[in-house]
């Protein structure tokens, strides 16, 4: 709470190089990039960073084999390299996954085009994976015997994952960001943004928290709205030449369906390819893709049903998957690009590939970030750095990398260190990784201050919340370095806590109440009646979710080892208070629901 009380002040006493509104992945990354060559940067969102889209994704980092089928080969070798590059940059949290397909009788292309398709895409990605593998049914049958037979085979495939979880992966570039000087705070939105007769931008913003509002300059504004980009700059009066449509895309989650760490991948009834991604101790399945115009989207009946059917025919369970069985719900839309006059609809659907587009206004001084994938992420902190440069901010430090895991003569300190004072040996019994390489991959460079917190106090190694992972120190060091505002920046975004366990197991872990005084202080209990009280979602689940059994009886995140995926809680895209779903004002209120007890 401290670094973002900070923070709020220097906002509203600096003049800045650059604001960027928007805390999703192409506003995290552009501000990495920025403070890391030494341009003054601020960032704000009007929730938590990743709250809205970035927090919504399929989790997965890849290259875009379906985009071969439409022949867009340039697209495919772009995101190919995107993504090997992030392998590179992030070997501990971005990791090669294998994709089981299973083709149907009938499909309009054959198994062995398919398979031709896979070592084309497995060329164009330079080979950096694994090769491809054409999969008789015989082959699926013992494999992956959850797999109906209603074809002739298939093949494997790899693309990569977060090991975490996309909002995880985004904090981590706004905590680079703030490593090197940025000023960032979430719950701050913008009310619209106006040039001075200097060529100055002041946007007014508001603090979400306590409704304070100020004006916030800089020479450059950044437009990072993700979906709401284009109601930003109609605020703003800004004119572009690119636009938005929205594709949503939902998800379900469900009790694990397959032991196995790979992907399961299908083409569902509308021909499009259709995932059961494993997620720990549950399965993520989808998506859709449905063309919406209003924000934020909502999960319809016909969403589930079209899951439910799709994974139904396609799987041999003891019994098909009803609504019953559904954990948890994500929404949202994949912000597609498009030449304003084309909005109208005359665009191929499909076609409207996953591009991003930075358009600059020169005389404005003024971006726009259309699109995007988190897969693309590096190349957008690229593009905008050079977009600044061109807008006439100089870069002090041009060369600076501003991205990637620490090098090896770090890490190889950190995991020297852990060994010397055994480490490993504490690591609590539900973990699904040893603790070494769980916080090098959350906390990096920083997992050494952890260490030394271990060696003073050896409780700091207690796991906290029973049933998870995290332990003492983390919640400390998220108190300090996380900037968690509300329980649900914790639960849902900085650890994966609320994507694998139901809220009602959340509510009575014994020890959520001491967490959360380490994170809030003596607004513990507000911070917890704020999250499952009566105006947070939590508080409503949907009627499907109620009265089913508990899953492994264990809130222990995902192993590393398992392609891991972002769930969200019941039914709602947005967090119970987020300004996207309701008032600050409402979301304060406090209610004296939801009391835990001690651990
Ligand atoms: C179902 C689905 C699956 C996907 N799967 C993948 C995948 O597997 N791999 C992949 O690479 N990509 C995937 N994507 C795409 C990817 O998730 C998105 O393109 C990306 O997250 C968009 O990021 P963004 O920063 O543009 O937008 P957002 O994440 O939406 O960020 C925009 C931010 O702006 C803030 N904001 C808006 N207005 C204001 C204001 N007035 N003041 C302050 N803040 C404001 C919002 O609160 C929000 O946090 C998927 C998308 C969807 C929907």
């Amino acid at each position: 709470m401290k670094l973002r009380q900070s923070n709020l002040n220097k906002l509203e006493n600096t003049t800045f190089d650059v604001l960027i509104v928007g805390g999703g992945i192409n506003g995290a990354v552009s501000a990495a990039a920025l403070a890391a060559r030494g341009v003054s940067v601020a960032l704000i969102d009007r929730g938590d960073f990743a709250g809205f889209t970035s927090q919504q994704s399929s989790n997965l980092v890849w290259g875009g084999i379906k985009y071969l089928e439409s022949g867009e080969l340039g697209l495919v070798t772009k995101l190919c390299g995107s993504r090997n590059r992030l392998i590179r940059a992030y070997p501990s949290s971005v990791r090669e996954v294998r994709f089981f397909a299973s083709i149907e009788h009938g499909f309009r292309r054959s198994r062995f085009t398919l398979f031709l398709g896979a070592l084309l895409y497995w060329v164009i990605g330079r080979f950096f994976t694994k090769p491809p593998r054409l999969l008789s049914q015989a082959d699926i049958a013992r494999e992956e015997p959850r797999v109906a037979p209603r074809g002739p085979g298939g093949f494997e495939y790899s693309d990569a994952y977060l090991v975490d979880n996309d909002a995880r992966f985004v904090f981590n570039f706004v905590r680079a960001a703030l490593d090197h000087g940025a000023i960032a705070a979430n719950y701050v939105a913008s009310l619209g943004s106006q040039r001075d007769a200097s060529g100055m931008w002041s946007t007014r913003v508001r603090d979400e928290e306590d409704g304070h509002s100020w004006t916030i300059r800089s020479k450059v504004l950044i437009n990072a709205a993700g979906p709401y980009v284009d109601e930003l700059n109609a605020q703003n009066d800004e004119p572009t030449r690119h636009t938005h449509v929205f594709s949503k895309g939902v998800h379900l989650i469900v009790k694990r369906i397959t032991p196995e760490p790979r992907v399961l991948t299908f083409f569902a009834d509308d021909g499009r390819l259709f995932f059961v991604i494993p997620l720990g101790p549950v399965s993520c399945i989808g998506t859709t893709d449905t063309r919406v115009d209003e924000l934020p989207p909502r999960v319809e009946a016909a969403d589930r049903s079209f899951i439910l059917d799709n994974v139904n025919k396609r799987l041999l369970l003891d019994r098909p998957l009803t609504e019953a069985d559904i954990i948890a719900e994500r929404c949202g839309v994949r912000p597609l690009v498009v030449p304003k006059q084309e909005q109208g609809g005359t665009v191929d659907w499909v076609a409207l590939s996953r591009k991003h587009i930075v358009e600059i206004n020169e005389s404005d001084k003024h971006i726009s970030i259309f699109g995007g994938k988190l897969t693309d992420c590096l190349n957008v902190g690229q593009e905008i750095a050079d977009a600044v440069t061109d807008l006439g901010i100089a870069l002090p430090y041009p060369n600076r990398r501003w991205y990637g895991e620490p090098d090896d003569s770090i890490r190889d300190e950190f995991f020297h260190q852990a060994k010397l004072m055994g480490l490993d040996k504490l690591t609590a019994k539900e973990s699904s990784e040893q603790l070494s390489t769980r916080l090098w991959r959350r906390y990096a460079a920083s997992a050494l201050a952890l260490l030394d917190d271990i060696r003073q106090d050896p409780s700091m190694a207690e796991v906290l919340i029973k049933g998870t992972e995290y332990i003492r120190a983390e919640m400390h060091h998220a108190a300090q370095r996380e900037m968690v505002t509300k329980l649900s920046d914790f639960l849902r975004r900085r650890s994966k806590i609320a994507l694998i366990a139901r809220t009602e197991e959340i509510k009575v872990a014994p020890g959520l109440l001491d967490a959360c005084e380490i994170l809030f202080g003596p607004l513990a209990q507000r911070k917890l009646d704020e999250y499952f009280g009566p105006h947070s979602v939590t508080a409503h689940p949907p009627a499907h979710a109620t009265g089913f059994a508990s899953g492994q009886g264990t809130l222990a995140a995902s192993p590393s080892s398992h392609p891991s995926t972002s769930a969200q809680q019941p039914s709602q895209a947005q967090e119970p208070s987020s300004p996207q779903s309701s008032s600050p004002q409402a979301s304060r209120q406090a209610s004296s629901a939801g009391r835990l007890a001690r651990s």
